[in-house]
């Protein structure tokens, strides 16, 4: 069976994980500060603060931005509930915005429609690795938070997704675009704010007493980060390869192809089919490929909210295939193979 994801772990990123392990020091260190350095110089950013998960990033991300109990963030219907979940630890009210059809990205006339009062930010999720139209959402003026936890390395009219919001979080999650097995980070321009953020993250040898939080990454987690953010730029024309292969079988067969609009550079961490018949993970499975929805559940479906028609129909007829760096060619040859035989 051709798995839907898998991470790409090479003899180096080993044998860094080893050098930490025998070093003796291997909780929060100096190779989470390094690892900071480099992810946000990378990004372009200033500063980075590392943790735990991508939502434990959320969460102390959006603390230190003092959102809290009552405040509205909008975010789209149409992503994972860890959105969710870390503004409800929060006790914070979540809008939710219909995307666009094509992009699969929040939709910012929907997003102008649900405005109020009390409207605190904007999450921004650049859905599997296709930046959103940042310039029509940073013309709405409401802080955003940029969720690049599929889009590390992808750019927008020439910018890195990570560089544009007030902040922005990445997930090092097993199978994202590079892995510390779990793992996130916050990058900002705003270095204090950065610096709340390691505050919030370390509660011992305070003067005072307030709540903190215990996110932090590991030591041998962040050598990992490091040696898979070498890799990342190869990681990321691989993935590009084979979604242009895929690309090619599929317009060879008169089939849509995902929307890549020309100001924007996709990473590809995701290939989606947006118009699958009903049986396609089926039949892909009986031929050793799996497949999966792209977004286990939409969030309104969650919170029971009508009028997402269109994050409705990406979740009843998007389905995403294998695409990762690790893909041999004779699997990619399979996969464009049983679409040939299922969609031709
Ligand atoms: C994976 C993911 C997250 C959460 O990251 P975890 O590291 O799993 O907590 C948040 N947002 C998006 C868009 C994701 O895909």
């Amino acid at each position: 069976m051709i798995p839907h994801s898998k991470p790409s772990i090479d003899q180096r990123d080993c044998d860094e994980v080893l050098r930490v392990l025998r070093s003796g020091q291997i909780a929060q260190g100096e190779e989470v500060r390094k690892f900071e350095d480099a992810f946000a110089s990378f990004i372009g950013v200033k500063a980075g603060a590392a943790a735990s998960s991508g939502t434990a990033a959320l969460h102390l991300a959006m603390t230190a931005m003092g959102i809290g109990k009552g405040d509205e963030v909008i975010i789209p219907s149409y992503v994972c509930s860890a959105l969710l979940n870390a503004l409800s630890y929060l006790e914070a009210v979540p809008v939710l915005a219909d995307i666009q059809p094509g992009t699969y990205n929040i939709d910012p006339v929907d997003v102008r429609r649900r405005f109020t009062r009390r409207t605190a930010a904007i999450i921004v999720p650049h859905m599997f690795g296709l930046p959103a139209d940042m310039d029509e959402i940073l013309s709405l003026n409401v802080p955003v938070i940029e969720d690049c936890a599929l889009s590390a390395g992808s750019r927008y009219k020439g910018h890195p997704t990570g560089g544009m919001g007030i902040v922005s979080v990445f997930s090092f999650y097993a199978t994202k675009m590079l892995t510390t097995g779990e793992g996130g980070m916050v990058l900002s321009n705003n270095r204090p704010l950065i610096e709340t953020i390691r505050d919030l993250n370390d509660y011992d040898g305070k003067p005072d007493f307030s709540v903190r939080y215990n996110y932090k990454m590991t030591d041998f987690q962040a050598a990992l980060g490091r040696s898979q953010l070498n890799r990342l730029e190869g990681f990321i024309e691989r993935r590009k390869r084979i979604a242009a292969i895929y690309t090619e079988a599929l317009e060879g067969m008169g089939c849509p192809t995902p929307v890549v609009p020309e100001d924007r550079d996709h990473v590809f961490y995701r290939y989606i089919l947006s118009e699958t018949p009903f049986d396609f993970a089926e039949e892909m499975k009986r031929r050793g490929i799996e497949c999966r929805k792209p977004v286990f559940r939409p969030l309104h479906r969650y919170l029971g909210l009508p009028g997402y028609p269109n994050a409705d129909s990406a979740w009843s007829r998007s389905v995403s295939i294998p695409i990762y760096p690790g893909l041999a060619d004779q699997e990619i040859d399979l996969i464009t193979d049983s679409l040939k035989a299922i969609l031709g």
